[in-house]
């Protein structure tokens, strides 16, 4: 089974079996919950693997945690997942072998810090918050944010696995080299976006990038307006997929400005995805997928094409939710 079909036919789908229960002459008798995924605290997060990252940023703000420190959290347990090839260890590399990360994280108060290129650090979106917290910038690079996080006290690790390096050396081989695509298969982030308790939104978004990428390559996950992007009066939104399409239409600051302006998240998605698939000449097999919340505690997503999902956490869900589309593959 293609990982995407996996991802369509796996999904928990709890919420969706979601009721309220209510009393009336002794019977109990059970409604249907509208509007489930309102209120706060509330976590999302892209794919699959954010159902387990959800699990760990739901600790925080179920303990009266801030949304910030939740998604930290939350996303440093799928840059650790030395099995995801997406992010972080385990990541699989570019044409060269080398694993390089970009992640950013942004708080209610417009405080934002990144950082792309790295290498042989496990956890970038944590040097992306020092980086937020500790210097005056904005975005570190390469071998600068190396420095930073070894100053700071991150250790040096090798990210490559050696299930990431047999890929690549297959991959090496392969016809597919000589013309590199993303597809369904050689892509994917965590973009997480959490409401705490006092109703403030921070996000974060971390990547090993498209596979077998040019080296030097930036996608859009640590540009604070495309792969992530929070303003505290309106919501926040990140996205996922090629992320050249993403830089091209600002996604995200694009999503939480539609929400400014009355869009919902769903609506604010969908429209930032037909932005992209009017920019773009050729269409064909470019995924993107945008999440995004609202001051509400309203959420949304859509992407180009079908199979992206996310996962939601709050006190009355726990659902892994495939987002609307546009086409199909
Ligand atoms: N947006 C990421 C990038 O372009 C990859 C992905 O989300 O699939 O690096």
């Amino acid at each position: 089974m293609s990982r995407r079909k996996f991802l369509k036919t796996g999904a928990l789908g709890i919420g969706a079996l979601l009721t309220s229960k209510i009393t009336a002459n002794n019977n109990t008798i059970s409604i249907p919950l509208f509007n489930a995924t309102k209120g706060k605290p509330i976590v999302i997060s892209t794919w699959n693997h954010g159902t387990a990252a959800n699990k760990a940023a739901w600790k925080v703000l179920n303990t009266g945690g801030t949304a910030l420190d939740a998604v930290e959290k939350g996303v440093r347990v799928t840059e650790s997942d030395a099995t995801n090839r997406s992010v972080g260890l385990g990541g699989l590399p570019d044409r060269e072998g080398k694993v390089t990360l970009d992640a950013c994280i942004m708080n209610h108060e417009n405080e934002c810090g990144a950082v792309a290129f790295l290498q042989d650090i496990e956890n970038p979106i944590s040097v992306a918050r020092k980086v937020m917290e500790d210097t005056p910038h904005v975005m570190l690079v390469g071998k600068g944010a190396f420095q930073f996080a070894m100053a700071q006290g991150f250790p040096k690790r090798d990210l490559l696995t050696p299930e990431a390096k047999k890929a690549w050396l297959k991959w090496k081989e392969s016809e597919e080299q000589k013309k590199p695509e993303v597809n369904s298969e050689n892509h994917d982030t965590i973009g997480m976006l959490a409401m705490d308790e006092d109703g403030n939104i921070s996000g974060a978004c971390t990547t090993s990038g498209w596979a077998y990428k040019l080296h030097g390559r930036v996608g859009d996950s640590p540009l604070i307006g495309a792969g992530l992007f929070v303003d505290n009066e309106v919501g926040g939104a990140c996205a996922t997929g090629l992320g050249e399409a993403v830089i091209r239409i600002a996604g995200s600051h694009t999503v939480v400005e539609l929400m400014r302006h009355g869009k919902s998240p769903d609506e604010a998605c969908q429209i930032a995805v037909e932005r992209i698939i009017k920019k773009h000449k050729d269409i064909k097999g470019l995924q993107v997928g945008f999440l995004a919340i609202n001051k509400q505690g309203e959420v949304g997503g859509y992407s180009v094409y079908a199979g992206f999902n996310y996962a939601i956490k709050s006190k009355k869900i726990k659902k892994l939710k495939d987002a609307a589309y546009k086409m199909e593959w």
